[in-house]
């Protein structure tokens, strides 16, 4: 006889194979957090850490809040996974973004060594991961990281496209 606790196990198992998570999945759970920000009126920008297909770390856009410049969703969403693994090296990592990483947190990636970053949409004018300029894979540097661009990226988009457009409403409707 197999023990109840045993087979229920068993059956989690062969669910999470039938059904592994995959870049949007993560993706999504990146959109959640870029949700947050959007309802505390910051910057729509989400970001998840995977390590081992688990997420260890989660974060959103607190520059407002933190009166903060440095506090972007990947920044806080690396210092969380830091902690999580015990280390500053994040070899084993994976950062997913929705929007592509600014300059500053592309250096913060590069120096943590993260395995792989998957972004939702590009920014033509500041992103730092192939539009304006590509520091994730730098030939100089000691670390590269692997990219994937464009996943749910209508999603990733749309939600900053509403978010500045119902902020320019908001200042024509106090300028009028
Ligand atoms: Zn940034």
């Amino acid at each position: 006889m197999i023990p109840f606790g045993t087979a229920h196990r068993a059956v989690a198992t062969t669910k999470t194979m039938l059904d592994p998570p995959n870049d949007e999945y993560f993706m999504r759970e990146a959109l959640r957090q870029a949700q947050k920000a959007y309802d505390a009126e910051e910057v729509p920008v989400g970001a998840v850490v995977v390590r081992g297909g688990k997420i260890i770390a989660r974060a959103h856009n607190q520059v407002e809040l933190l009166k903060d410049a440095t506090a972007h969703a990947e920044m806080l969403a690396l210092t969380q996974a830091e902690a999580a693994v015990g280390d500053w090296r994040l070899m084993d990592c994976d950062l997913y973004v929705t929007k592509e990483p600014c300059a500053m947190c592309a250096g913060a990636i590069v120096h943590t060594r993260i395995r792989r970053v998957i972004f939702g949409c590009a920014d033509p004018s500041a992103g730092a991961a192939g539009s304006m300029m590509n520091l994730l894979q730098m030939a100089s540097f000691n670390h590269r990281c692997e990219i994937t661009s464009g996943v749910l990226q209508k999603e990733c988009a749309a939600i900053l496209q509403d978010f500045f457009r119902k902020r320019r409403d908001e200042q024509d409707s106090l300028t009028s």
